[in-house]
């Protein structure tokens, strides 16, 4: 599902971000990327979206070459993946539904499907019910459950989750851990960028860990040993 060959990234020619990195990922998984701060995680995910463009190497995506990609493919590409943010990224200005419905818009569904589709991803993040409410109404853990909606209500194959609990308490942490291992059942491949070592030790999923943009360890099962 991601796939990197190969794959340099140096930024203004002097900074390398990322080194000869070689990973899959496969459909279905869910890898953990941890390393320090400066060791090439936020690259990593830019790479995936095209966001930065590698300088050698190459990066398939649900077994497609993107670097092929023309410019107006582009967005077909990051509707594959569903990002969640640490600091949830959501419109304060608009309530739950239209915050979750926004990019449905986008690729133009009826009403109908829209209210039905939006009310199974909340149910799939335990906030059945709480379309009309304003993001400043509900607590930190229900704003990123309002995101991970967001991000899971188009289907995507990919979720990306950038420190999704970096700005929780660790029993609010763990409860949105809970829903994203609930959403990967189901079969959506997920790659979380977190450093919360305590979940990472306690999960046992892969853990992938870039250090001075390589990879330095790669295991199923794997702990964070940053
Ligand atoms: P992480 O997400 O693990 O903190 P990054 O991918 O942000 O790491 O950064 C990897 C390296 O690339 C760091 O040395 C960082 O300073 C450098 N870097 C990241 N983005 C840029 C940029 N736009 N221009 C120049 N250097 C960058």
């Amino acid at each position: 599902m991601i796939e990197f060959i190969g794959v340099k990234k140096e930024y203004n020619h002097d900074v390398v971000a990322l080194n000869d990195v070689n990973l899959k990922i496969e459909k279905g998984e869910f890898a953990f990327l941890v390393g320090p701060s400066g060791s090439g995680k936020s690259t990593f995910l830019k790479l995936m979206i095209k966001e930065e463009e590698p300088t050698s190497g190459k990066i398939l995506i649900d077994g497609k070459d993107i670097g092929k990609l023309k410019n107006k493919d582009i967005p077909f590409l990051r509707r594959k993946i569903g990002f969640v943010f640490q600091d949830f990224r959501l419109l304060y200005d608009r309530d739950v539904y239209e915050n979750i419905s926004f990019a449905l818009r986008v690729i133009e569904c009826s009403e109908r499907e829209i209210q039905a589709k939006v009310k199974s991803a909340l149910e799939m993040v335990g906030l059945s019910g709480k379309e009309k409410y304003y993001p400043n109404q509900l607590s930190g853990g229900e704003q990123q459950r309002v995101a991970l909606a967001r991000a899971l209500v188009t289907k995507p194959p990919i979720i990306i989750a950038d420190e999704p609990t970096g700005n929780l308490d660790p029993t609010t942490a763990g409860e949105i851990f809970k829903t994203l291992l609930e959403i990967n059942s189901r079969g959506t491949t997920i790659l979380v960028v977190t450093h919360a070592k305590d979940v990472v030790n306690s999960l046992a999923k892969r853990v992938i860990t870039l250090d001075h943009g390589k990879v330095v360890t790669d295991e199923q099962k794997g702990g964070y040993k940053v």
